[in-house]
């Protein structure tokens, strides 16, 4: 392992945490952990500068409100975008997938500027649509993964531009919401999606492709009987409710 210890750091746990999105850092900490990888756990207030060393950066969702006050604090912080300049992996669901592109629109109905790391631009939907309920999304083949199971919930609508990846394609659900049947994004190392559940307990191998990305060897594999049985569970009521 090139790695002493890897340092995953939790953005703004007090601003953009909704749907049990600290299940990914808690899920990311403890499959690095039963490969014997030593974890460093930062979780960072929206008062406190984002640390620019980092190896996996995470980002949750948020309402409408928390999600402005986040983008702009993260605005006034270089941490982030340094990091992901240096390679570092980031994550970041929903609210924070918004933040990470170009823009978003906030709760005052105005396009705030997010931090131009993914090559996405978030507007509203059609007025009186949001999108809510579970998701089911074919990952984008190259990445190696089985469909991705998750709960969504939001308003916001992400066009991709020519410098990303749509991150799947859903076969039930919104995912990004125009309509294409793209869902999240991604680019190099960071990736964007409206995934909740919290994802990685739905998805396991989100968090391994997180963790190999960060220390550059493959990982050995665990036994995932428990979220085997979430995402059997998962998958049974998305097509129970599509029938
Ligand atoms: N506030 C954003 C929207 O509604 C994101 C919501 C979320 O993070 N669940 O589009």
């Amino acid at each position: 392992m090139g790695m002493s210890k890897l340092r995953l750091v939790w953005i703004y746990p007090d601003l953009l945490s909704t749907y049990g999105d600290q299940g990914n850092a808690l899920i990311v900490e403890r499959r690095a952990r039963l490969r014997g990888i030593d974890v460093e756990r930062i979780d960072v207030r929206s008062d406190q500068p984002v640390p620019t060393s980092g190896d996996i950066y995470l980002i949750g969702g948020g309402e409408d409100r928390p999600q402005r006050l986040a983008a702009e604090r993260l605005r006034r912080d270089p941490g982030l975008g340094q990091a992901v300049a240096r390679g570092a992996t980031l994550l970041a669901v929903c609210a924070g997938y918004q933040i990470i592109g170009h823009e978003f629109v906030d709760d005052l109905d105005r396009v705030e500027p997010g931090l131009g790391l993914l090559d996405v631009k978030s507007g509203r939907g059609p007025v009186g649509r949001r999108c809510v309920g579970e998701v089911l999304a074919d990952v984008d083949p190259v990445l190696g993964l089985p469909p991705l199971s998750g709960f969504e919930n939001h308003q916001g609508v992400t066009h991709l531009g020519p410098g990303v990846k749509p991150l799947a394609r859903v076969t039930a659900g919104f995912g990004n919401g125009t309509d294409d049947g793209s869902e999240g994004a991604y680019a190099g190392r960071v990736i964007g999606t409206y995934l909740h559940g919290p994802v990685m307990s739905r998805n396991p191998g989100l968090a391994d492709l997180l963790l190999t990305w960060a220390t550059g060897v493959p990982l050995t594999p665990l036994e995932d009987r428990w979220h085997e049985q979430l995402r059997a569970e998962r998958l049974k009521a998305v097509r129970a409710a599509a029938s």
